[in-house]
């Protein structure tokens, strides 16, 4: 389910047009699987943005991804080490396009935290999408690459 009209004002997600591109080259590299990881900048928002890479260990890696706990793990103490906070999670799509499908809803368990979804193969303007999830719903957030 999504709709166009966010209940809450959500900041933009701004990301570099460098990053943007790593996430659907590594999107485009993984095939058929699905790829996640974490992006997290500093608590001011004003720093660089910082790419945690975490495996998908799930069984159906096509369509679904869990996140290899371990590294889950590592990711956090890295970030808290940095002064980072995490912004978003992303995954990808391969052959679906960048919107949460149920699973995403129910699996996305950081409020606040935005889901950028990857579908490499769509048209360019719907490569990345920037959502947030509230569980049952999702809505459209503003992504800037650049
Ligand atoms: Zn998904």
């Amino acid at each position: 389910m999504s709709r166009d009209v966010a209940p809450t004002t959500e900041a933009p997600l701004r990301l570099t047009g460098a990053l943007c591109e790593t996430l659907i080259a590594q999107a485009r590299a993984a095939e058929d699987r699905e790829i996640c990881g974490f992006l997290a900048c500093t608590s001011d928002r004003h720093g660089p943005i910082t790419r945690y890479v975490i495996h998908n260990r799930a069984c159906q890696a096509d369509s679904r991804f869990e996140m290899d706990p371990a590294e889950q793990i590592a990711a956090f103490r890295a970030m808290r080490e940095r002064g980072e906070q995490l912004i978003a999670i992303y995954h990808s799509h391969p052959t679906s396009p960048a919107i949460p499908s149920a699973h995403d809803l129910a699996g996305h368990s950081y409020p606040g935290v935005a889901a950028l979804i990857i579908s490499p193969h769509a048209a360019p303007d719907q490569r990345l999408r920037a959502w947030a999830l509230n569980g049952a719903e999702a809505w459209p957030i503003t992504l800037l690459c650049r």
